[in-house]
């Protein structure tokens, strides 16, 4: 039962009550406005703020004080390789969240990434902007284009799944559950499409950076490519452990 779910529930006792003690009075309309009003408002957030877990089981945190890396919308024909080099060097292991049409044209990237000990995820095949807002059967050719995609370059799409932009509604659900998909969240956002400036985008994730965080990089842009070394060696610095490749497989447990 998803916090969606109780939602309804709450939404349709209240108006049974409601209609029963207050019928035909004027209060009716203004409990039941409130009780709308209610729903709408827990509806919203559920779907502005996927950490809360609102349609569906979202990861955004580990339960121990390792650090996780993700990287969402590659692989990128420069950056990623980049990107795998500084993570190699340091003994990182970390998350890709993959556009299927992306990996498509760079199946020789993904193939490195997992012979480093990294592990992909499912980011759709196209990344449309209005993922959440596509119907039941283009959310599903989606995340099945993306998966099919890697099974034909030989390559197991694993079982996570990141929905672009990180929206979730009933439809997407719905599709997780019938794909079997393991929904993986963030708990720090490094806005590093929003900061293209580096010592901001560095200052910002060397800030925020705490044990347990499950961060959110895009290893298309150059911003990101850039501070990565920096970033790592600052936060090792002050304590911050960083997954290894050796610790991916159970991560999550
Ligand atoms: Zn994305």
């Amino acid at each position: 039962m998803t916090r969606h779910h109780l939602n309804i529930i709450g939404f349709i006792i209240n108006c049974t009550w409601i209609s029963i003690f207050f019928s035909g009075t004027p209060m009716m309309w203004i409990l039941m406005g409130i009780a709308s009003l209610l729903f709408l408002v827990f509806l919203s957030l559920g779907i502005l703020l996927p950490n809360r877990n609102y349609f569906l089981t979202n990861t955004t945190r580990l339960k121990n004080t390792k650090v996780l890396l993700t990287f969402d919308d590659g692989p990128h024909e420069h950056l990623t390789p980049q990107i795998l080099k500084t993570l190699k060097r340091h003994n990182i292991g970390a998350i890709f969240f993959v556009i299927g049409k992306q990996a498509e044209e760079h199946p020789e990237i993904i193939r490195q990434l997992l012979a480093d000990g990294h592990l992909i995820g499912n980011h759709t095949q196209n990344h449309p902007i209005m993922f959440a807002a596509l119907r039941q059967d283009s959310v599903e050719k989606e995340i099945g284009l993306c998966d099919n995609m890697l099974i034909a370059q030989n390559i197991h799409p694993g079982t996570y799944f990141r929905p672009p932009i990180g929206y979730t509604n009933p439809r997407i659900a719905r599709a997780v559950k019938k794909f079997r998909k393991q929904v993986i969240g963030w708990s720090l956002r490094s806005f590093d499409s929003v900061l293209k400036e580096e010592s901001k985008l560095l200052e910002r994730v060397s800030s925020k950076i705490k044990p347990g965080d499950i961060v959110l990089f895009h290893d298309n842009l150059p911003q990101t490519e850039a501070i990565l070394d920096r970033f790592i060696v600052q936060a090792t610095k002050n304590g911050i452990k960083f997954a290894e490749p050796n610790h991916l497989k159970t991560i999550f447990k």
